[in-house]
């Protein structure tokens, strides 16, 4: 079919003012928050699952590439149309369907954005935990096919413990549901593969998500270190004590740097790291939590620990940590987010590993993580323009994959494998783990027309 019946079809089922095709339109869904590019043929917006239904078999029948995107606010190039073909936008698809408080559900369409969604549970007392630090503009779409983290998924756990059901469109157009309320379903678990697929195996038009109750309390300490080690250390220790707090979230003197310059929080320039520390829950034996942590801290070399002393003074070092990325962009043309996981005890000799690669390549890297987790994202700054510089942020990158792979870790904790880390999936993977990911996508997507490309690198 050629691209101009393509559209004329398109059209027709989602009404003309819904396809997108101009030059600068295609240009504008060629990008999303990774280093890579490609243009689309064409872009749908679909305002029920009916209609994402009838693009798909259409796609289907003329096996034409197809891929889902949301905010495309993912770092590793899910949302790039490396094979061109349709890109199904979810923006109108943004409705919160449902809130079942008796349940303790919420069901909603992909496009909703995820604070959006927590704001309107919130109002009832509850909370849906997973929150990336994209969290004002990421869909619960994409945070599903990403399976995305955040800083309370140290204490709740990451996406796919949070969605009950999904709604799905497979390749061929047909319509199914993979779950329920019910905590527990009998038979394959769909929802699981599904959450974290980055849109390889169907697209999600509706989900059923779980709530809980929103805590009765919550403390926020700052922790300040003059080594990074120390406060490193300190997560360590926490854990082991058997503690576990909403969030352990770090950030070392660089990224405090730039969060300073662009909206003054408050973060101490003359420190090398910070930890933000949240404990919530009930009142009841709250504080004694918290001094047993501040104890912790002190045995581990800390210079001071503030505590937050309202809600503003809170939302203001949350700010800071969730506006983090942003404010490295500030300081360069382009960053490229790294994002490994390792045991959270080899922390400290990882983050010097991953120093001495911005020494090796002449990198300016700063280091904001998910510590509690282990998982890190170093920040390389660098300029596109400059000949070959992307070329040496991607060896730089490559090379602290495979540190948090030797240490004992792996090459994502939360921003998946897109296009960007397909060679790396060979620290983590065998062939055969490979091949069996390459039986399921067949099974589910035999031509490979959805998000090709992604995720599974080709057979050598
Ligand atoms: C500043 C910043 C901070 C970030 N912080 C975090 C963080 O703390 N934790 C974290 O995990 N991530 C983080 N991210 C990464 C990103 O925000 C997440 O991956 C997020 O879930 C992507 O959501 P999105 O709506 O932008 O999805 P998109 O980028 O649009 O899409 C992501 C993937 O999902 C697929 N997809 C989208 N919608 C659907 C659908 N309905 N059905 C099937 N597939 C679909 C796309 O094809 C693509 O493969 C951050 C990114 C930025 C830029």
């Amino acid at each position: 079919m050629d691209n101009q019946t393509l559209i004329e079809r398109l059209k027709d089922i989602v009404g003309p003012e819904y396809v997108l095709a101009s030059a600068m339109d295609l240009a504008l869904y060629s990008y999303d928050a990774s280093l890579d590019k490609a243009e689309p043929d064409v872009v749908v917006l679909p305002n029920s699952t009916e209609e994402v239904s009838k693009v798909m078999a259409l796609a289907f029948r003329e096996k034409i590439p197809i891929l889902g995107r949301g905010s495309a606010t993912n770092l590793t190039g899910g949302t790039i149309p490396v094979k061109g073909g349709i890109v199904v936008h979810f923006s109108r698809m943004n409705r919160i369907l449902e809130i079942d408080i008796p349940n303790r559900t919420a069901t909603v369409q992909p496009g909703v954005i995820t604070l959006d969604l927590q704001t309107e549970v919130l109002k009832k007392g509850f909370v849906y935990q997973p929150d990336p630090a994209s969290q004002k503009v990421s869909t619960i779409g994409g945070n599903i096919a990403e399976n995305s983290g955040g800083p309370h998924c140290l204490k709740y756990g990451v996406t796919s413990n949070h969605i009950l059901g999904l709604e799905l469109v497979l390749n061929d157009g047909t319509v199914v549901w993979t779950g329920d309320k019910s905590r527990d379903n009998p038979g394959y678990d769909i929802t699981g593969l599904f959450v974290g697929c980055e849109g390889t195996l169907g697209l999600v038009t509706q989900a059923i998500l779980k709530l809980e109750r929103a805590p009765e309390a919550v403390k926020t300490m700052l922790a300040i270190y003059d080594t990074i080690q120390d406060g490193a250390n300190t997560v360590s220790a926490i854990i082991a004590e058997g503690i576990v707090p909403a969030t352990l979230e770090m950030m070392d003197n660089q990224v405090m740097r730039a969060v300073e310059e662009s909206s003054k929080v408050g973060y101490p320039l003359d420190a090398a790291a910070v930890l933000i520390i949240e404990l919530d829950g009930m009142p009841q034996g709250m504080d004694e939590k918290a001094q047993k942590i501040i104890q912790i801290c002190r045995q581990n070399n800390v210079r001071e620990v503030k505590l937050a002393k309202d809600e503003a003074e809170r939302q203001d070092l949350w700010a800071g940590r969730k506006g983090a990325f942003g404010a490295m962009g500030r300081l360069y043309p382009s960053y490229l987010c790294c994002d490994g996981t390792v045991p959270r005890t080899k922390l400290p000799e990882v983050l010097n590993r991953v120093l001495d690669v911005g020494k090796k390549y002449n990198l300016p890297i700063g280091n904001v993580f998910h510590a509690g987790d282990g998982n890190l994202h170093p920040l390389i700054l660098f300029d596109e323009r400059n000949p070959g510089e992307k070329e040496r942020v991607l060896k730089a990158s490559s090379e602290i994959l495979k540190i948090c792979a030797d240490a004992g870790g792996t090459i994502s904790g939360e921003h998946g494998v897109g296009l960007e880390k397909l060679k790396e999936t060979s620290l983590i993977f065998c062939e055969s783990d490979l091949e069996f990911g390459r039986t399921i996508k067949k099974a589910f997507d035999p031509d490979d027309i959805l998000n090709p490309g992604k995720m599974i690198p080709e057979p050598e």
